[in-house]
């Protein structure tokens, strides 16, 4: 299947102390399967704490959203109003800034074979939990997520 949610590593680099660090995210959503995820973005949820200095850096960049209406850019760096604005115009949340579920029918012709609800969508989300691990694994990363641990054993 095409275009499917597309999660991918990078390093970046701490503004406050230069220590690069690598981080995961979702470089394309695709709202059939992870609708979810367009949360993240409304919530501005691209947020990476430095391992080294515990600051907060912010991810500029653009991630791609595949929707019913199309395929286009969003910028995280964009201010609340821009974003809700472009995911209004593709209906992929609705007035209210409440995220719209496509149904499986709506699908392109020959990404049919996902259909059947539920269990093809969390067969696909253990899909991207292996790539998730395989990213981790291969890159020797350090997952920036387990860095929650280390702050709470430090209050
Ligand atoms: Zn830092």
């Amino acid at each position: 299947m095409k275009n499917i949610t597309h999660i991918i590593s990078k390093e970046i680099i701490c503004s406050i102390c230069q220590n690069h660090f690598k981080i995961i995210w979702e470089a394309s959503i695709n709202t059939w399967l992870d609708p979810e995820l367009i949360k993240k973005i409304l919530d501005d949820a691209y947020y990476y704490e430095c391992p080294k200095c515990n600051s907060e850096i912010h991810l500029d960049t653009k991630i791609l959203i595949n929707c019913p209406k199309g395929m286009f850019w969003i910028s995280t760096a964009e201010n609340l109003d821009v974003k809700q604005q472009i995911l209004r115009k593709y209906e992929v949340i609705d007035e209210n800034n409440e995220i719209i579920r496509p149904s499986f029918r709506d699908l392109p012709q020959g990404e049919q074979t996902v259909r059947g609800g539920s269990n093809a969508s969390s067969f696909l989300k253990k899909e991207l939990e292996k790539i998730k691990e395989e990213i981790l694994k291969d890159e020797k990363l350090d997952n920036p997520f387990n860095n929650s641990k280390k702050k709470d054993n430090n209050l």
